[in-house]
């Protein structure tokens, strides 16, 4: 039985059939779909997880700092916060800065 299934197998990508073909790069295809959903949804979760990020500009110091390292301003990318919110922690809206009253003024 085993031999039997395990020839035909052979024989069937020996000389691959058109539909076989199709159903391989159909199978292909869903594969690589569910692999790249897979991916976002672990990112979005991570993002839901750890919503913040550090601010490229300041390097989460939240401040500028003047070339002669004596002065400093708050880093206006982040508006001296340090943090900046992933891209897809926006999906869930601000959520966790709701209860600094800080707010943001663009
Ligand atoms: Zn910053």
């Amino acid at each position: 039985m085993i031999t039997v299934t395990t020839l035909s197998a052979l024989s069937a990508l020996a000389s691959p059939s058109p539909a076989l073909l199709i159903a391989l790069t159909v199978a292909g295809w869903v594969t690589g779909v569910i692999f790249v959903a897979a991916c976002i949804g672990l990112w979005v979760m991570s993002c839901r997880a750890y919503p913040y990020t550090a601010c490229p500009k300041c390097d989460a110091l939240g401040r500028v700092k003047h070339p002669s390292g004596k002065y400093w301003r708050p880093c206006p990318h982040c508006g001296g916060e340090g943090q900046r919110l992933r891209p897809g922690a926006r999906l869930f809206g601000t959520g966790h800065n709701g209860g600094k009253g800080k707010g943001r003024n663009r």
